[in-house]
């Protein structure tokens, strides 16, 4: 007698050819988009996952935790806010420096007009 004990019982998404990138899977290079699955493992039941098996080719495209995917892309997201604040910081300051520098300009001609008065 055959068992179906093969049939879909994912524990962890087999490691996907397409798994290079971080965060949350892109397009497959093959052009198809990744398809969200509940694991049916017992080790993580109901554990979300990302996947692409093409039964053309026999292979798993994209393999990857849904929760890990979403963790890295939160990190990413992050880096990228932490990265646009510093650049904001820096024009701001960039700007403050050159609004002190017209003042300062601005005071010298004023002492100097102030001097050239007192002579009179
Ligand atoms: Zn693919």
């Amino acid at each position: 007698m055959s068992s179906s004990s093969s049939s879909r019982s994912v524990d962890r998404p087999s490691v996907g050819r397409n798994d290079s990138g971080r965060g949350i899977p892109k397009k497959c290079y093959c052009g198809a988009p990744p398809i969200l699955r509940n694991s049916m493992g017992r080790e993580y039941p109901g554990r979300r996952y990302y996947t692409r098996e093409m039964v053309e080719d026999g292979g798993v495209h994209i393999g990857k935790w849904w929760d890990e995917a979403m963790m890295q892309e939160a990190t990413m997201l992050r880096l990228e806010l932490e990265d646009e604040t510093e650049r904001m910081r820096r024009s701001k300051m960039e700007k403050m420096r050159e609004k002190i520098q017209t003042h300062k300009e601005e005071i010298e001609i004023l002492f100097e007009l102030h001097a050239q008065h007192r002579m009179l």
